[in-house]
């Protein structure tokens, strides 16, 4: 299939771009690289640099490059900003997926993978967390998404869309020693606490101490960005193997495993060698205490496998691509 890969340059779009080449497809990443870096795009894919507020540039895209499904991963993900400028999530996540969405439904294109998020459960009524537990964002990143979600429902009703959401934990990991984690600026847990290791950053900030959970700290569900992209594989394999308006496909992604900041932290340590001191701080706005998937639902349907479940490999591997580019891509 010829696959377009919105956020191509991106985190976890890059590292589904090499697996959708490694298995035998053929991808346009697209990206306006205001977040991504030329360098993650594998070199066997097309770049097009481009934005997805501009629809008739996406309808030229799809009908030109001829497009046979979309895998949309261009979004604003940090859910502290979102709590400071919630339009830019609102705009950036949710308007420009409708105008994707139009831009497919005008070029016929039917098949859809959407990135997700645990962020869409807020503070959960049970743990782990499965897919039709009660969604209710505490950040308004999990509200922009949560929007496309609902978007999706109508346009698969309506409009005979095929659709995967795929709804990450927490994506952590490097692929490869060359390829990982390079936001800017970068708020999530397990780069900052390895940006001290480093000698970048003196400290890490642990947000909120105060939380019910065993050490007060927040639980999160760490999940390698191989295990990710794998899942990516199958459920583009599984829509275009379905027949037309079957039911669409929703998965929770996790290892089914928590881990308080204070472990990952502790994690860290012993994987770096480096004390890595943590400052106690106030909580972050609009962080839940415990975020667990299930992911039995894609195991059963789909015989997705975590390869890379245990934390320590995924710091290991994350720590791999940081020693080696510790100001992440050249560019
Ligand atoms: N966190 C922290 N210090 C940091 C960054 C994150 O204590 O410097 C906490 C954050 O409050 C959350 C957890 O680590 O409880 C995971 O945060 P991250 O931003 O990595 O992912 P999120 O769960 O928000 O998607």
């Amino acid at each position: 299939m010829k696959v377009l890969v919105t956020g191509g340059a991106g985190y976890i779009g890059s590292v589904v771009a090499d697996e959708l080449l490694q298995a035998g497809h053929q991808v346009v990443a697209f990206d306006n690289l205001s977040r991504g870096h030329r360098q993650a795009v594998p070199k066997n894919a097309e770049l097009v640099v481009g934005d997805l507020a501009d629809r008739a540039g996406l309808d030229q895209l799809l009908r030109s490059r001829a497009i046979d499904a979309v895998m949309h991963f261009a979004a604003l993900i940090e859910a502290g900003e979102s709590m400071k400028a919630p339009q830019e999530f609102f705009r950036n996540n949710t308007a420009n997926a409708l105008t994707l969405l139009e831009a497919m439904l005008a070029a016929g294109v039917k098949r859809f993978v959407f990135s997700s998020t645990a962020a869409l459960f807020g503070n959960p009524e049970r743990t782990p967390i499965e897919e039709d537990d009660r969604l209710q964002p505490t950040n308004a990143y999990g509200e922009s998404k949560l929007l496309v979600e609902r978007m999706l429902t109508w346009f698969h009703q309506i409009h005979g869309l095929g659709y995967a959401s795929l709804r990450y934990f927490n994506a952590a990991g490097a692929s490869r020693p060359d390829k990982g984690e390079a936001h800017q600026p970068e708020t999530h847990l397990i780069p900052r606490i390895l940006q001290v290791a480093l000698g970048r950053t003196k400290h890490v900030n642990i947000f909120g101490t105060d939380y019910s959970t065993p050490d007060g700290t927040c639980v999160r569900d760490y999940i390698h960005v191989s295990d990710l992209a794998h899942a990516h594989l199958l459920a583009l394999h599984a829509l275009e193997n379905s027949p037309k308006n079957s039911s669409p496909l929703i998965y929770n992604l996790g290892n089914g495993q928590g881990f308080s900041v204070r472990q990952v932290v502790e994690v860290a340590r012993n994987v770096t060698g480096h004390p890595i001191p943590v400052i106690e701080s106030p909580r972050r706005p609009g962080d839940p205490a415990v975020l667990i998937a299930s992911s039995e639902k894609i195991r059963r349907d789909l015989g997705w496998q975590p390869r890379f479940g245990d934390l320590k490999s995924i710091v290991e591997s994350a720590w791999q691509w940081h020693r080696a580019y510790p100001n992440g891509y050249p560019d």
